[in-house]
């Protein structure tokens, strides 16, 4: 155990005007307070918080930290009171010390909501002084380091509260050592047959690159020697769980992962840092895509570096990091850098500065404005996990997102109805795509209206959890209204073609004999197949033959005769209808549905192949008519072209195409069979109607190189 004396020089090694009776006095009482106490290890309780001082002492923290430290479980754990620490150590540690005994509870969470409810407490605790946060963290640093001493049920809890609270909480406040210790500690205990595996091949590469590490180092120190750069030049592997965190992220397996060895180059000031990069990139070649300028635009957590890999003396890659010894400083150890600068007690002034700070400040007043504990949780692990970008309203309130977030989800970040009925919006007084990634500082203004609703597709485009599920519960919400909508118009025409009505209170009185609750539910199940038209009329009594809708396409017929047809409004993907695929079909040309139970209505050009399978089936058959497209919507139409095969041939095509403002989704090419000079180009091209098709068919037609142009009949 580390003697009195000893704590108190590292601590005068970096401050000597350290409160060296403060110390003391705090070492002799904790020691005391904890008495026999021992810990899981059976070594003596007061190890622990010794040893948390010492973690801080390794951050360079000031005599009231460490004094906090070394009585940070006293009060919860021992005889000790609040008023007592008060009196014999004054307020400002006092303070430190009850902040650290409200949060001591997180230590043995159960529950979520206990624990949200626990962060909740440590998140207001440390606003309040960082250092709270900086000895909450050295202890359980030390905990973690201590962990194989823990029954193997508590210890997976430990660690997997680790993982996802105090190593993201670590690294968003830039102490990226401790997270580093924190996550590798966990892993094992999470994950070990993954870690295992990851040292071993670590283990293997070590072997194979020998003295790489060394030479790559001595070839890079050489290099910035000739350019008269003095720098501190090291190599270093990657942790494990960092290279687990890359090979998840980018997908990738080890062996993909060249870059796991890393190099720093630590110079005294900026402009050098960017006459060593000119060096780097004058000697190797960089690699494309792989710089990065964060000492002219720095990270959330203050962290400023310059970032760049090159192919190094062997063609391996070779990641580089170029920053001064300062960033360096804050890069390693965060917020508790900023400690240095400042003096005695006003200690956190400095520290208030940082922007990983001032996040903190700002996570504490969202979550001031009463989110359900469960809500919060989720909230700050996101907010943990991913970069943020602060937005504003009109009025000026700030709207935390991850980076990558869109207008959409700040609209759901306000509020659901605002999501949902959301149509457009200004980023900084100009108008802007919803699809737009939102930057820090952006002032948003949300357009609505009472008719829209969500479409289907902004789940792949929004980033947050809560845009997520209420755009998912919204298409749900939107697709059963549309199901129940054909329902009824496929039941009242049913109906018409027997110069029947509807008659609501007879179908509401049918529906409990097809086993549904009420009406809409029914009228659902028959829009979406599960149930027929006929099937209703049957429950109600009547009885009607389906009409064999074959026979329109027998007599080629061009027009529906729209009496017995469904308007087609919306056929994208997503919604209760779908356009048959192989063929497509666009509006001005004759179309039917065909049910099927379970998925909808699918629509085919009546000329369709496809359609024969349905031959025998009148029941699932649809008449339908074309509604009114809206502006600017697209249909598509699948063509077959056959064309020599000559240079410039394609692009004669797809210049026609372009030209009249098609889209090619999809374009395939066959060779033609018996004629070897030509071949079949396959294109699936997206049209407003079928005279777009037919201007765009007629065309290619008149090409020279183009010997015929048909549909595609499926
Ligand atoms: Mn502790």
């Amino acid at each position: 155990m580390m003697r009195q004396y000893e704590l108190v020089e590292r601590v005068q090694r970096y401050d000597p005007q350290a409160d060296e009776d403060l110390l003391n006095r705090a070492y002799v009482y904790a020691m005391k307070a904890h008495g026999t106490q021992t810990r899981a290890s059976g070594e003596a309780y007061f190890s622990h918080p010794l040893e948390v001082a010492a973690i801080l002492t390794d951050m360079k923290l000031d005599s009231a930290t460490i004094a906090a430290a070394l009585l940070h479980d006293t009060v919860e754990d021992t005889e000790a009171t609040h008023g007592e620490i008060v009196d014999k150590f004054g307020f400002e540690i006092a303070a430190l010390v009850d902040g650290l005994t409200k949060i001591k509870k997180l230590d043995v969470v159960t529950k979520e909501a206990t624990q949200a409810e626990n962060l909740r407490k440590l998140l207001l605790a440390m606003a309040k002084d960082v250092r709270v946060l900086l000895v909450k963290l050295a202890d359980r640093l030390h905990n973690m380091r201590t962990l194989h001493h823990v029954k193997p049920e508590k210890r997976q809890r430990i660690a997997q509260e680790t993982m996802e609270i105090y190593a993201p909480l670590a690294g968003r406040m830039g102490m990226q050592l401790v997270r580093e210790e924190m996550e590798d500690i966990a892993f094992k205990v999470l994950d070990p047959s993954t870690a295992e595996f990851i040292n071993g091949r670590l283990e293997r590469l070590r072997a194979e690159s020998g003295s790489i590490l060394t030479e790559i180092e001595g070839a890079l120190r050489q290099a910035l020697e000739e350019h008269g750069i003095a720098a501190e030049v090291s190599g270093r592997e990657k942790k494990p769980y960092s290279i687990y965190r890359k090979m998840q992220r980018k997908h990738l397996s080890l062996d993909q992962l060249a870059d796991i060895f890393g190099f720093r180059v630590l110079l005294d000031n900026v402009d050098e840092c960017y006459l060593s990069l000119g060096v780097v990139h004058q000697k190797w070649f960089a690699v494309p895509g792989r710089f990065k300028d964060y000492i002219s635009s720095p990270k959330a957590n203050d962290y400023r570096s310059i970032h760049t890999t090159v192919i190094g003396p062997h063609s391996q890659r070779v990641e580089m990091q170029i920053r001064t010894k300062s960033m360096h400083e804050i890069a390693e150890r965060g917020v508790a850098a900023h400690a240095l600068y400042k003096e005695g007690a006003g200690s956190a002034s400095a520290v208030e500065d940082s922007s990983a700070y001032k996040w903190l400040r700002h996570l504490v007043e969202t979550l001031q404005e009463g989110e359900s504990p469960k809500e919060f949780l989720e909230h700050t692990r996101l907010e943990l996990f991913h970069d943020q970008v602060f937005c504003f309203t009109p009025k000026g309130k700030l709207i935390a997102l991850p980076r990558g977030a869109t207008p959409i989800d700040f609209a759901y970040a306000l509020h659901t109805s605002i999501g949902d009925s959301c149509v457009g919006c200004k980023i900084n007084g100009r108008t802007a795509a919803l699809v737009t990634k939102l930057e820090n500082g952006d002032e948003v203004v949300i357009i609505r209206s009472d008719a829209a609703s969500p479409p289907p597709a902004w789940e792949a485009i929004v980033v947050t959890g809560k845009a997520k599920s209420a755009i998912r519960r919204a298409t749900r919400a939107d697709i059963r209204k549309q199901y129940a909508h054909i329902g009824r118009e496929l039941v009242e025409k049913l109906l018409a073609r027997q110069k029947l009505e509807l008659n609501e209170k007879e179908a509401v009185a049918a529906v409990p004999r097809l086993g549904h609750k009420n009406l809409d539910d029914a009228l659902a199940a028959i829009g979406r197949g599960d149930l027929s038209a006929n099937d209703l009329a049957k429950a109600m009594g009547l009885e009607i033959e389906a009409k064999n809708l074959r026979g329109l396409r027998k007599r080629n017929s061009k027009e529906s005769d729209g009496k017995f047809s469904l308007p087609v409004r919306g056929a994208a993907a997503g919604m209760a209808m779908k356009i048959h695929a192989a063929t497509g079909a666009v509006p001005g040309e004759r179309i039917v549905g065909i049910v099927t139970p379970g998925e909808g209505i699918t629509i085919y050009p009546i000329y369709a192949d496809a359609l024969e399978q349905f031959d025998q089936e009148p029941d699932r058959w649809v008449d339908l008519a074309w509604g009114v497209a809206e502006e600017g919507q697209r249909f598509p139409a699948r063509i077959a072209i056959n064309i020599a095969n000559e240079v410039g041939a394609l692009a004669q095509v797809t210049q026609v195409i372009g030209e009249h403002g098609s889209n090619i989704d999809e374009l395939t090419l066959h060779a033609h069979h018996g004629v070897r000079d030509f071949y079949d180009l396959v294109i699936l091209l997206e049209v407003t109607d079928i005279r777009h098709l037919n201007v765009i068919m007629n065309e290619l037609k008149a090409k020279p190189l183009v010997s015929d142009v048909s549909r595609v009949t499926g």
